[in-house]
């Protein structure tokens, strides 16, 4: 098999988060709450990344 792993063992502890405000990018465990910057909503990136 090629070496390609499924987002399992480094990533999967490590989510991306996006504001939908602002934009501001976060990488966090577990979902960060509110925006530091606006008080924006996050969203999780890697849901629509792939
Ligand atoms: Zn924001």
């Amino acid at each position: 098999m090629p070496h390609h792993q499924d987002i399992a063992d480094d990533a999967a502890s490590r989510s991306t988060y996006e504001c939908l405000v602002c934009g501001k990018i976060v990488k966090a465990e577990t979902h960060p709450g509110d925006c530091p910057d606006c008080d924006g909503e996050f969203q999780n990136r890697a849901m629509s990344l792939e």
